[in-house]
């Protein structure tokens, strides 16, 4: 499996909109830096997966029309591609896959236009498509939410965002299978007291060593933690990277 960042930003993005911080100012010079909303493309054999598509400019992005979209959550800033990407041209609708929230986000159930919002998910069922599995996981977070654990011929990629640490049964099951790959939800530089939505990067890394990941990528990343990150020394432990918007990472046995 191969998975591609289009986004790695927490709600705000980076530059933050009139955010003077160094990592602003940087960014609105060195693209690079900046950060956009949550997604990423996943290829495992011949299926595409569009995962979370914040991004607002997707068709940029995408190439051809992903085979499914999986939603870990309907905040704006995961499915903010998709206001502009239901006018597209298709035949076929895009079978789309998220958690149970019949409020969704504004107008998207009501007008899906090539997109085809399928039954809500269900924690801990699975769905099987050409050979990829896929599990949906509960998470904790301000509005209904589901990370995935994607598993293609030995490669397995659990997708944790947006969450506040984790639900037991998603900790006991990533304990029993960890995935080669963990992108977890890392939004905030150390805090005195945990957010009930997100993690800091002490509780991200925390949970990176209670699962034994092989690799964890962090993600959801605000100008705040990149600020902190940015002005400390820091060094994240072996095994723990921070992810970037365009970055490719590839999942095997
Ligand atoms: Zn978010
Ligand atoms: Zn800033
Ligand atoms: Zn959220």
């Amino acid at each position: 499996m191969r998975l591609h960042f289009l986004g790695t930003g927490d709600c705000a993005g980076i530059p933050v909109y009139n955010c003077d911080c160094q990592v602003c100012s940087e960014s609105r010079l060195k693209p690079a830096l900046r950060r956009q909303g949550s997604g990423a493309l996943l290829t495992a054999g011949p299926t595409r997966v569009l995962i979370d598509a914040g991004p607002p400019h997707l068709e940029q992005h995408l190439g051809s029309p992903p085979d499914l979209i999986l939603l870990s959550h309907y905040h704006i800033d995961h499915v903010f591609g998709l206001f502009p990407l239901r006018w597209g041209c298709r035949d076929q609708p895009i079978p789309v896959f998220g958690p149970d929230d019949p409020a969704g986000c504004a107008d998207l159930f009501k007008h899906p236009g090539i997109l085809d919002f399928r039954a809500p998910l269900a924690p801990f069922v699975s769905h099987r498509h050409h050979g990829l599995e896929i599990l949906p996981l509960p998470l904790n977070h301000s509005k209904p939410s589901l990370g995935f654990f994607l598993e293609y011929q030995g490669g397995r990629l659990a997708w944790l965002c947006d969450t506040g640490g984790l639900p037991e049964p998603t900790l006991t099951f990533l304990q029993r299978r960890p995935p080669q790959l963990m992108v977890l939800d890392c939004t905030l530089p150390p805090q005195e007291d945990d957010h009930p939505n997100h993690n800091d990067i002490e509780r991200a890394i925390a949970l990176h060593q209670r699962i034994g990941a092989q690799a964890t990528c962090l993600t959801h990343v605000s100008h705040r933690l990149d600020l902190w990150l940015a002005t400390t020394a820091f060094v994240p432990p072996a095994g723990v990277t921070i992810a970037a918007d365009g970055m490719t990472l590839d999942i095997g046995p």
